[in-house]
């Protein structure tokens, strides 16, 4: 006779109760009117580079936060800190993503009721923070031209998952054999909906359509 085997999903059961939660985040953000973005991608793609520019081009306008994920350092909220906006430094201890429960943490300290816009800057790979809800209203991520052009195919949750794609560092173009009309394609493939955005934070080429997507979307937030 076959021994009877209990199987628990625990997988399962986490990430329900990590959506859960992630809902209520929403909830609460739209409440308070507040835009949360959580901005994803691989180590080295720019997401620090695309934050600094953004606040650099429009954040005099705003009331802005930012939160950084790491594993580890507090490298790049030292960087965001020196154009003087209020940054939380989230570590997650060895964990590749940040979960609901990890923002909502990040969330208290700061002053929702004060500001228009939080930037959450997850863990840099391009799997972990894919599957995990965070409770953001949208969900970017940024593919830099020199990481080539099979990403969206070889990590299609990311690119599923997103409403925008940021293309960072078309200057790169000349160099490297990354063919972006297929990209696009492939990106379009996996969610219809997406926005996608081809920028260099380095030229400022292209960085108008994400800031003007960006605005509109604070504005909407807040009303
Ligand atoms: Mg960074």
């Amino acid at each position: 006779m076959t021994k009877k085997i209990r199987l628990i999903d625990i997988k399962e059961e986490i990430l329900s109760e990590n959506k859960g939660l992630a809902e209520k985040i929403r909830a609460s953000l739209r409440k308070q009117n507040v835009l949360l973005i959580n901005i994803m991608g691989s180590p080295g793609s720019g997401k620090t580079s695309l934050i600094l520019k953004t606040l650099e081009e429009i954040g005099s306008n705003y009331k802005i936060a930012v939160i950084e994920a790491d594993i580890e350092t507090m490298i790049d909220a030292e960087n965001i800190s020196r154009i003087n906006v209020p940054v939380v430094q989230l570590h997650t201890g060895g964990f590749c993503h940040v979960d609901a429960n990890m923002l909502e943490k990040a969330i208290e300290s700061l002053s929702l009721d004060k500001l228009d816009l939080v930037i959450l800057e997850n863990v840099g790979n391009l799997v972990c923070p894919a599957e995990s809800d965070t409770g953001a209203l949208k969900n970017i991520a940024i593919l830099s031209v020199p990481e080539g052009d099979d990403k969206a195919l070889k990590y299609p949750l990311m690119f599923a998952v997103c409403e925008v794609i940021v293309i960072n560092k078309i200057d790169y173009l000349h160099y490297e054999d990354f063919n972006t009309e297929k990209v696009m394609e492939n990106i379009k493939i996996l969610n219809k909906d997406s926005e996608i955005f081809r920028l260099s934070c380095k030229t400022n080429e292209g960085l108008e359509h994400w800031l003007n997507w960006l605005e509109k979307e604070i504005k909407d937030a807040s009303s």
